[in-house]
């Protein structure tokens, strides 16, 4: 942790009271697992666990103070109303001690990517980023509690789910560096409307450091809403039309990497980069502004995006024992990324294109209509077979077929993985569903 902290520093941050003696804390903790000596233990409360329940034994095992939300028999707590609140307010306190720049990103697709993108670009500088996709009301501050004293810069990735999580978010990160991807409809429940998304994404730029940069997609429909957000602060765009301060022209997508000639105030240099999708492209120009405004050069910027970014479950590119390509984009999906992934698919040379679809969750009462978009979206695009795997995703299928396509409607990950199994290198087959389709089963029973 970057500085130690007394238990009234914490008191205070918190809006809460410190009964019993003052010590000074060394690390934060909110899992018994990770109990260390010396450390204040944040008794936070989930849906399956209490962490109030383990305060005994994290006093047992070192904790010099607990942040709680009852009466406690300990030597020294912290009592707060709200214990998930207080783990951020603290996590501010550290967050104030650094010095480097904080970039937050934010938007409905492309966030992760971004963040492993832009960490991975700043070669020769100590990063600390979110790991995996910890971008929540307990994950940001957890990442921010890791900051030290040797990082220079911090990458941090914030997401939503229910409305005002942005703003809670921002409060806490305070960015210096504000990335808004893009705004479509990947989280309608809790937030209502594409403007109700646009409006929370939109608090991380409200939030934002008074002098803090702005980079925004210009080709988004709320562009102009969002840059009447800034109020004073200096915004960059990016797009695929000359307004934009970088913008990208003569693009060339093929199956594995895309090539286009990136303008930036004059200076124009070709580019290619270790992904595939007009979409990977967008990234591409919002990681590129972010290190232009760290203070990297445009050339070496845009050298960065030669090197893919991996994550696995994104796009990852994997082979079935009979040689078939097998995409695995299982990690996540929204509408808009399941069409990004279609293009992909699309793309490949090969005879034949399969889609196994899980259904796609969060979407309220648009989920009909939905996977019934995305169904005519993959005919349209040529898709030889789609698989859908339950009754959510058999609404795609019923489209696909509606259209002349052939589709194939399975009620578990095991039958879908039966269907494809015998296909071979003639074949390409996307995978891609929610998290909550856990699509990733397919995989693994292809490869067993
Ligand atoms: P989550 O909300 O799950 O954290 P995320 O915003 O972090 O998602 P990524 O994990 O980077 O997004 O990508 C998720 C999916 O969206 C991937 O399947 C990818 O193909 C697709 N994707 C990535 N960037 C974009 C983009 N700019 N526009 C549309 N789709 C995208
Ligand atoms: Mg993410």
């Amino acid at each position: 942790m970057l500085i130690n902290l007394a238990l009234s520093d914490i008191a205070l941050a918190c809006g809460g009271e410190l009964i019993g003696l003052d010590h000074t804390a060394s690390a934060v903790v909110t899992d018994t697992r990770k109990i260390v000596s010396g450390c204040v233990f944040v008794a936070l409360k989930g849906d399956r666990f209490d962490g109030h329940d383990y305060v005994a034994q994290a006093v047992r095992e070192g904790a010099v103070g607990v942040v709680s939300e009852q009466a406690l028999d300990v030597p020294a707590y912290v009592k707060v109303p709200n214990t998930k609140l207080a783990y951020g307010a603290i996590a501010r306190l550290i967050r104030g001690a650094f010095k480097g720049p904080v970039v937050c990103i934010t938007g409905s697709n492309g966030k992760t990517t971004v963040k492993d993108w832009l960490a991975q670009s700043l070669v020769g500088r100590s990063v600390l980023k979110t790991r995996a996709n910890l971008n929540n009301q307990i994950g940001l501050p957890q990442t921010l509690l890791e900051l030290e004293e040797e990082h220079d810069v911090a990458v941090i990735e914030a997401g939503t789910s229910f409305s005002g999580e942005i703003a809670l978010l921002a409060k806490i990160a305070v960015p210096d560096v504000v990335i808004l991807t893009n705004a479509n409809g990947s989280h309608f429940e809790g937030l209502g409307s594409l403007e109700g998304i646009a409006k929370e994404k939109g608090e991380l730029i409200s939030g934002s450091s008074p002098e803090a940069a702005i980079i925004l997609n210009s080709d988004d429909d709320y562009f102009d809403y969002w840059c009447g957000l800034a109020a004073g602060r200096t915004i960059y765009s990016f797009g695929f039309t000359a307004a934009a301060s970088l913008y990208a022209s003569d693009v060339s997508l093929s199956a594995e990497f895309s090539e286009a000639t990136f303008h930036y105030h004059g200076e124009v240099l070709p580019v290619f980069i270790a992904g595939a999708g007009l979409h990977q492209i967008a990234n591409g120009m919002a990681v590129v502004l972010a290190m232009l405004v760290i203070g990297i050069d445009f050339k070496f910027a845009v050298g960065a995006l030669a090197t893919p970014v991996l994550v696995s479950g994104r796009l990852e590119r994997l082979k079935t024992k009979n040689g078939a390509l097998l995409i695995n984009d299982c990690y996540n999906a929204s509408p808009t990324s399941v069409e990004a992934a279609i293009d992909v698919l699309a793309m490949q040379s090969v005879d034949e294109t399969w889609l196994i679809l899980g259904a796609l969750g969060e979407l309220g009462d648009q989920q009909y209509e939905i996977h019934r978009g995305l169904g005519l979206y993959a005919k349209n695009k040529g898709i030889s077979c789609l698989i859908c795997v339950g009754p959510i995703a058999a609404v795609a299928g019923i489209a696909f077929r509606s259209k002349g396509g052939k589709a194939i409607f399975c009620n578990t990950h095991d039958e879908a993985a039966t269907v494809v199994r015998q296909l071979d290198k003639k074949h390409a087959i996307l995978v891609k569903g929610s998290r909550s389709a856990k699509m990733e089963n397919v995989i693994e029973a292809l490869n067993n």
